[in-house]
């Protein structure tokens, strides 16, 4: 976490002509981004603070001579969305899931005493906290979701495996996806959300691969390509067949042969994923 204002230094870099990166790399490299179409612009995720949101804001809207039309939230996690109050003018969107998800959060962790205490802790950055405010999508959609301006499109999809609301983008023009947190790139999966689905995650991998994608900005870490995808589906199921194993074993946790794979980004993301999955199997 962030605990001044200096680390929340952040940068935006153009990935293809029409479509941005913007990166705050000292809270585990998370990614926002956004599609420059003909007559407005669509944001993909806000990054944690409002302060960060609003600078990148200023910079596309300067940059391009363009309006942000569109906000499209990827995921309820907070480090996606908590600087959407910076686009309460746009239209915002995404999973019906994501709102559904969001309602529960803030009838449970989401409340005065959790944000007070998250001051607390970081009291140089207790003012740009206190900005941040749970902003509801506007709308949402199931399987897809299609936004045109002239000739251009901009695909969205369900894909429900991070987390049950987690979706993705897709811009044909360039052939680029924009993968939430479905992808980490470089790092070990971030595989535990009680809402996630590893079978929708799989599901959703094999769908993507027939996507004609070359670059691919993930919701964390560098931009990677499409072979990405495949790397991650392999790993995804083989450690699904040594959970399965386990499992018809009467194994424990600790006994699963865990695949090689990237680096986790910090240490409970393995036991926490091998937990998570044997629930998931042992349950369907
Ligand atoms: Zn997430």
């Amino acid at each position: 976490m962030a605990n001044s204002v200096k680390a929340l230094k952040i940068d935006i870099e153009e990935v293809t002509s029409r479509t941005v990166r913007i990166n705050h790399k000292e809270y585990f490299d998370v990614n926002a981004g956004a599609i420059i179409l003909d007559n407005f612009i669509i944001v993909i995720d806000t990054l944690q603070y409002p302060k960060q949101t609003q600078e990148f804001r200023e910079v596309l809207e300067e940059k391009y001579g363009l309006p942000v039309k569109y906000l499209f939230i990827t995921h309820y996690h907070g480090d996606h969305h908590f600087g959407a109050v910076k686009f309460k003018d746009v239209e915002i969107f995404g999973s019906n899931e994501l709102r559904r998800n969001m309602e529960k959060r803030l009838e449970t962790s989401w409340n005065q005493k959790a944000f007070d205490d998250w001051k607390e802790s970081v009291p140089d950055l207790a003012e740009i906290i206190e900005e941040i405010e749970i902003i509801l999508p506007h709308k949402g959609f199931d399987e897809k979701y299609v936004l045109f301006d002239n000739d251009l499109k901009v695909e969205f999809y369900g894909s429900g495996g991070h987390s049950s609301c987690s979706s993705i983008a897709y811009f044909p023009d360039q052939k680029v996806l924009f993968a939430g947190d479905e992808i980490a790139s470089g790092f070990w999966i971030f595989m535990s959300d009680t809402t996630g689905n590893p079978e929708k995650w799989i599901e959703s991998f094999e769908r993507l691969l027939k996507l004609d994608i070359d670059i691919i900005v993930p919701g964390h870490d560098p931009i990677t390509g499409k072979e990405y995808i495949e790397e991650q589906l392999i790993f995804m199921k083989k450690l699904k067949e040594r959970v399965l194993d386990a499992l018809s074993q009467g194994k424990g946790i600790e006994d699963v042969d865990v695949p090689n794979y990237y680096e986790p980004a910090t240490e409970w993301q393995i036991p926490e994923a091998l937990k998570f999955l044997f629930k998931f199997y042992s349950e369907n």
